[in-house]
């Protein structure tokens, strides 16, 4: 059955408060004691503890007899039982199901408490600032009185009231200095948790690599600054060839593997300031800033011989997969191109790489590669 079909049961587990252990401890216990009560006492005291129905139909005479604290402690061994069911499933649903986190979910999750965090910086910040107006305001006053009251021993006095202020105002900033490391320590290991969730929503799960998301991020970047450093910038698409043939031949886990195959020699192919992405099933781009046409055709033809010349087989079976191949698409950048056409010209010249019989490289230098 559909892993979906389970997700409100599993959604509903999860939102379980912890205190149902207490809960069904209690149930559990409430309920062998009274079990155990009815057992013992319900031979001397049933006239004590026993319901009496009595049911006269047409002159015969029916008695049913209940016994109340069996069917109190029954009930409570039903909850118990049920509430157990329900633990179970909550410390095995996140084993079986593997449904992953949501992120968005993550992330939300961090900014409430990065706010509530911020709210305790701000409140102390604040109790700080009413601190030395009250510094202020008692140091003003002694001003004052001192002005009014030159005797030595009215001085003294004055002296002692603000040597204690000056230790009071010491004390309080230590607290709020206290305060506010323990808070700093809480944001910055909140805000590792926000970039962690926000790197995660930019990550395909099978490669590693970049999603669609990143890319579309990544090519705004790239075509801006490009643009505006007069910047060579190239796109490589590339994509595996009669792959749907490879799935039901050998089955979607062969696939995978793969296309992690090729995600590997890509990645061994480019630079550290190259993105790539997993831009469609078995799809992927290659942003190359500072890269020529020429080099970037040069790069894909690399990726492409690498790819194909790999003999791949089944690691349990043995049983031979052969070669499998991948056209590439690629183009530079233009001086007025926007992200929508550049990336469009790059899926146009991937798509005369397979017309042209695949397992080739189409570019713009009018040849192309096999
Ligand atoms: P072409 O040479 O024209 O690209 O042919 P193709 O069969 O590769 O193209 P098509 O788009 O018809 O099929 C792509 C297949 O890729 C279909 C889909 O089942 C498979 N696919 C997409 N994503 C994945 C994945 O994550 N894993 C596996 N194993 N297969 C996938
Ligand atoms: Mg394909
Ligand atoms: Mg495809």
């Amino acid at each position: 059955m559909r892993l979906a079909f389970y997700a409100p049961m599993i959604s509903f587990l999860h939102s379980l408060p912890a205190r149902h252990g207490i809960a069904l401890a209690a149930a559990l216990i409430g309920g062998v004691s009274l079990a155990a009560l009815s057992v013992f006492w319900s031979s001397d005291l049933a006239h004590v503890f026993t319901l009496r129905t009595v049911l006269e139909r047409g002159g015969a005479v029916t008695e049913t007899r209940y016994n109340p604290i069996g069917i109190l402690a029954l009930s409570m061994l039903a909850v118990a039982g049920g509430s157990g069911v329900v633990m179970l499933g909550r410390l095995v649903m996140p084993l079986v199901s593997r449904k992953p986190r949501i992120d968005a979910d993550r992330v939300a999750s961090v900014s409430k408490t990065l706010g509530r965090e911020l709210s305790n910086v701000l409140a102390v910040m604040r109790g700080d600032i009413a601190n030395r107006e009250a510094y202020a305001r008692a140091l003003a006053d002694a001003q004052v009185r001192l002005g009014r009251l030159p005797e030595a021993e009215q001085v003294r006095v004055i002296v002692s009231l603000l040597v204690a202020e000056n230790q009071r105002m010491r004390r309080a900033s230590s607290d709020d200095k206290n305060k506010l490391d323990a808070c700093a320590r809480e944001i910055s290991s909140l805000e590792a948790n926000l970039r962690a969730a926000e790197e995660a929503t930019l990550k395909d799960p099978l490669t590693g690599m970049g999603n669609r998301r990143l890319f579309d991020e990544a090519i705004e970047r790239a075509v801006g600054e490009s643009n505006a450093r007069r910047t060579p910038l190239s796109l490589i698409m590339c994509d595996i060839d009669h792959f749907k043939r490879v799935n039901d031949t050998f089955g979607h886990s062969v696939g995978d593997e793969i296309i992690k195959a090729l995600t590997r020699i890509i990645a061994s192919s480019v630079q550290e300031t190259d993105s790539v992405a997993r831009y469609g099933g078995e799809e992927f781009v290659i942003i190359l800033p500072g890269t020529d046409q020429r080099a970037a055709t040069a790069i894909a033809e690399r990726i492409r011989r690498h790819f194909g010349a790999k003999q791949f087989s089944i690691r349990k079976t043995h049983e031979k997969v052969g070669r499998v191949t991948a056209s590439f698409g690629v183009v530079e950048h233009r001086p007025g191109d926007d992200v929508e056409m550049f990336v469009q010209r790059a899926d146009a010249k991937l798509y005369e790489a397979k017309a042209r019989g695949r397992d080739r490289v189409a570019d713009y230098s009018d040849h192309s590669t096999a």
